[in-house]
This record gives structure tokens, sequence and C-alpha cells, in this order.
């Protein structure tokens, strides 16, 4: 499933807060004919309960299994990938999570300039707040900030939609606040989600974001280990994950996404790839 191109098209331009007219995920109109299904099986046949509540249920684990599944696409559009163009380009899209970190990131935005190679960062609106100025250093150097929930709760994936669309669209107000731009991207705490997601993420005009590959280096213990599964079969059009905040540490106590990144760029630019933002990529 590594290379799967993201097919659906873009609507690129849509200002703030207006929802897009796109369709319902499938697994809405799945779910719905299952349980439309078995009802009026089980009324027609009364004997054939046991099959018409075996298949609900079955119905419920296929959602559950999608939500924990971080690439899946079982709860909706879920992007993977850059577009096959941007790909054709020779882009990769870096992106790095859970900051901005007063520690880490600053160090992050020399290294990328170093390669004059673009990032999106996403952040936790609460640890922006408390950042807001390192969190415009980001933009200021061209890079882009997107949507990481507002507390990057444990338990975001068993939240309900109330309370999904509250950490959502509050973060989408802070990050707005201290950037002066909305966010167009959401990514799920630890990539975990449940049914109730894809509505809300629609409803505020946010596209979610996955990955391609990730390296693992929060709880990873040597850079040589990130580096080896980020570059593994690395090719135009992925999207690699890091972390600027919560990030793993080597051996010395240095954070391992600055033992990283250096090798990280080098690698790209030896294969002729280069990272851009994902507004860029997916515009
Ligand atoms: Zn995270």
């Amino acid at each position: 499933m590594d290379h799967v191109p993201d097919d659906r098209p873009i609507a690129a331009g849509t200002p703030a807060g207006q929802a897009r007219a796109r369709p319902w995920p499938g697994y809405v109109k799945a779910s719905i004919a299952v349980h439309a299904g078995a009802a009026a099986l089980s009324a027609a046949v009364p004997a054939t309960w046991p099959w018409a509540l075996g298949a609900i249920a079955a119905n419920h684990l296929a959602l559950t299994a999608g939500g924990l599944w971080p690439r899946s696409r079982w709860l909706g559009e879920n992007i993977t990938r850059l577009p096959d163009a941007a790909a054709a380009r020779g882009e990769i899209a870096i992106t790095i999570d859970d900051g901005p970190d007063p520690e880490v990131t600053p160090a992050v935005l020399d290294l990328l300039d170093v390669h004059a190679t673009k990032a999106s960062f996403f952040c936790i609106a609460s640890a922006a707040a408390r950042h807001p100025a390192l969190c415009r250093e980001i933009v200021r150097r061209g890079h882009s900030v997107q949507n990481h929930s507002d507390r990057h709760s444990h338990g975001f994936s068993l939240l309900g939609p109330k309370a999904i669309r509250a950490e959502i669209a509050s973060a989408q107000v802070r990050l707005c606040d201290i950037t002066g731009t909305p966010p167009r991207f959401f990514r799920a705490p630890a990539g975990l989600r449940n049914p109730f997601l894809a509505p809300v993420l629609q409803a505020l005009d946010l596209r979610l974001v996955s990955w391609t590959r990730r390296g693992f280096d929060t709880q990873a213990r040597t850079a040589e280990a990130v580096l080896k599964r980020l570059v593994h079969r690395l090719a135009g059009g992925d999207i690699l994950l890091l972390h600027d905040g919560h990030a793993g540490r080597t051996a010395d106590g240095r954070p391992l996404v600055l033992a990283v990144l250096p090798a990280l760029l080098s690698h790209a630019e030896a294969a002729k790839l280069h990272s851009v933002t994902l507004p860029a990529a997916l515009a």
C-alpha cells in the first residue's frame, strides 16, 4: 500500500470555514446499508437474526480496525502520498509533528535552511499558544503550520463527534490567530481515528493527512534505525513523518530528529528529491 496515489481531485482555494460539497465517505453508506439490510432480513425471515447481528458486529469491527490503522481509507479520505504531479516533480513532504518545542524546533528550522528545503509542521495548538513567536517563525521561514489537534489527547480516537469537533475547531482558531493562515490539513494524534472524524473534517474544510512512511522517532533508540525506515524505497510523492515535540533521544541525549535530518536531507538530494510544504504540493 506504500505507493497508492491519492486519486481524489483537489479543490484548492476554498476560503476557510466554508465547507466543500464532498460526498459522504463510503463507510457511512456501507454501514447504513449493512444496518438496513440486517434489519430487513431479520424482519422478513426472523430465523436469520443471528446472521443479521453478525453482519452488524462485523461492520463495527471493520470501522474500529479502520480507525486503528493510520494509513487506511476505510473511514474516508486519507492522504498518504502526494499527487502524481508532485511525485513527477521530485517532490516529497517532510512533516514534523507535536511541536513547536522551544529546544528542538529552532534547530530543526536551521537544518532545513541549510538544505534550502521546506517542511510542514503539524503543531499542537496548545503548544503553539505557549510559543506563538516560534510558531510564527516557522511560517516566516517558508514552512507551513497545520492542525494536529488542540491538546493531542491520547484518548482522541475515543471522543464523540462534539468533543472531536471542539478539539479540532479550537486548534484551527488558535493556529490561525497565531500565524494568520488557517490550516488546511489535519493529522490525528498518533494517527488514530474513529468514524466521527471524517464528517467533522468535512465541516471544518480540513483534509486528513497521514504519511507514506514514519521513522518511529519518538520511540527509536538510534538515528540509524529512524533513517533506515525513512529512506527505505524513498521516492517522489512520499510523505515522511518526524517529531520535534515528544522527540526521542539518542544515547547521548540528542533529539533524534536533529540527528536524522542532515542525513535524510542529503539522501533526498542525492536522489534528486526535494521537500516542499503540503499546501504547495497539493495546490
Ligand atoms: Zn502527534
